[in-house]
C-alpha cells in the first residue's frame, strides 16, 4: 500500500456563482466541503494543491477544436447563437452559459490532469470538483461541458499505464467516459447507476470492449451495494490487471438526493473507496453529481477524512452544524432537511435484503 501522503485538489474558482438561478447545480458544494474540512481541522496546507486551468492545447487532446472555440466565443461574448446552441448543447437549461464558465470547466480538467500526475507518484488524490462524466468530445451534456475523468485517464496512459480501470458510483451512467474509451483496450469502464434514469444508456456490459455496467433498481440499499462491490467491482481490478484507478464518486447515489432514487449511506461509499484505495494503485478520486448540499458536503468531507486517516467525531462541532444549517436548496423543502444532515458526518447505514434483480447482475465477473 502506498505510504505517500494524500492530496486534495481544489481552487477558489469554485467559490464563484455558477450555472445561474433555477439550475440544480446552483448550490454550494465545493466551498462547503472545504469550509467544513477547515472547521474539522482535517485539511492542512501541505495536503492541498491548487489546480491550474487546462490549456487549450491540453483540451484538444480530447475535445474538438470547433467545440472548444465555440465555448470560448460564447464565454467571451456572453451570447450563444441558435445554431451553436443546437450543435454544442450550450446555452440550454441543462448546460447554461454563465460568467466564468470556460475558466471553471478548464480548471476542472486541469485539476484532473494534476490529480493523475500526483497519483502516479504514489499518492491517493482527491479532486471532488472533478467528475464531469457526461461531457462529450464535441458537445456539452448533463451539466458537463468538458469531461475531466477522461483527462485523468489520458494522463495515466501517457505516463505509461497499460490498464486503467474507471469506476463510476454516480447515480447516472458514466456515458461520456465509456464512449471515449470504448475502442481503447488499455481502458476498462465500470458504472453502477440507477436503471431507467437519464441518460438511459449503460443497460448492458460488453466485456469484449472493456465496458461493464451494473444498472440497479430503485432504492438500492447498502447491503446490495456492498454485494456488488464484493462480487463485481473488486474482482475486476485483478481481472483487468489494473495499474491505475479513476473513481467517479458523484453524491447523487446517496439517500436524500432530489434527482435520483438510490438510497445509499455515505458510509457504504466510503468503505468501497477505502477498499479500492487499499489496493495500493495510483488512484484518483473524483466527485460528480449530487444535488442535496447537505448530503454532498458530508459525503465528500468524510471521503477526505477517510483518505487522510482522520478519526470521525460522533457529533459535528457546533460551528459546523451552524454552517450546514445556513445552506439552501430549492429542490428540498425546509421540513425535509434531516436533523442528522446538520449534526453528524456519517449516515446511519441502510442495510436490507439483497434482491434477485441485484444478484442477477453478477455475470461477466471472475468467480461468478
Ligand atoms: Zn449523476
Amino acid at each position: 500500500m502506498s505510504s505517500a501522503a494524500p492530496f486534495y485538489i481544489g481552487s477558489d474558482v469554485y467559490r464563484k456563482p455558477a450555472f445561474g438561478p433555477n439550475h440544480p447545480l446552483n448550490i454550494v458544494r465545493h466551498a462547503a466541503v472545504l469550509d467544513l474540512l477547515h472547521m474539522l481541522g482535517w485539511l492542512d496546507e501541505n495536503s492541498f494543491r491548487e489546480s491550474q486551468p487546462a490549456t487549450v492545447e491540453q483540451l484538444l487532446e480530447f475535445h474538438s477544436r470547433a467545440y472548444v472555440r465555440a465555448l470560448q466565443y460564447a464565454n467571451a461574448t456572453g451570447k450563444v447563437e441558435p445554431d451553436v446552441r443546437e450543435r454544442y448543447q450550450v446555452g440550454t437549461f441543462e448546460n447554461p452559459l454563465f460568467p466564468g464558465l470556460f475558466e471553471r470547466a478548464s480548471m476542472t480538467v486541469g485539476g484532473s490532469i494534476l490529480s493523475a500526475e500526483l497519483a502516479q507518484k504514489g499518492h491517493v488524490v482527491f479532486h471532488p470538483t472533478g467528475g464531469t462524466h457526461h461531457g462529450r468530445a464535441d458537445r456539452a451534456s448533463g451539466f458537463c461541458y468538458f469531461n475531466d475523468p477522461v483527462f485523468s485517464i489520458l494522463t495515466f496512459l501517457k505516463e505509461g499505464s497499460r490498464s486503467v480501470l474507471y469506476i463510476d458510483f454516480d447515480a447516472h451512467h458514466g456515458d461520456g467516459v465509456e464512449d471515449a474509451f470504448v475502442d481503447d483496450e488499455r481502458v476498462t469502464t465500470l458504472s453502477i447507476h440507477e436503471a431507467r434514469r437519464w441518460p438511459f444508456s449503460g443497460t448492458h456490459s460488453h466485456p469484449e470492449t472493456g465496458v461493464y455496467n451494473l444498472p440497479v433498481p430503485r432504492k438500492i440499499n447498502d447491503s446490495e451495494f456492498e454485494f456488488l462491490v464484493e462480487e463485481c467491482v473488486l474482482p475486476l481490478v485483478g481481472q483487468v490487471e489494473a495499474d491505475a484507478l479513476v473513481l467517479c464518486c458523484g453524491a447523487d447515489c446517496l439517500a436524500g438526493d432530489p434527482l435520483s432514487k438510490m438510497e445509499l449511506s455515505n458510509v457504504a461509499l466510503w468503505d468501497a473507496v477505502d477498499r479500492l484505495t487499499g489496493k495500493g494503485l495510483p488512484t484518483v478520486v473524483l466527485g460528480g453529481g449530487g444535488y442535496n448540499p447537505w448530503t454532498v458536503t458530508r459525503y465528500w468531507a468524510g471521503m477526505w477524512g477517510r483518505i487522510s486517516g482522520q478519526s470521525f467525531p460522533e457529533k459535528l462541532p457546533a460551528e459546523a452544524s451552524e454552517y450546514l444549517r445556513e445552506l439552501e436548496c430549492d429542490l428540498i423543502d425546509e421540513d425535509e432537511v434531516d436533523e442528522a444532515w446538520l449534526t453528524t458526518l456519517a449516515d446511519t447505514p441502510y442495510p436490507g435484503p439483497i434482491r434477485d434483480e441485484i444478484r442477477s447482475l453478477v455475470g461477466h465477473f471472475e468467480g461468478s
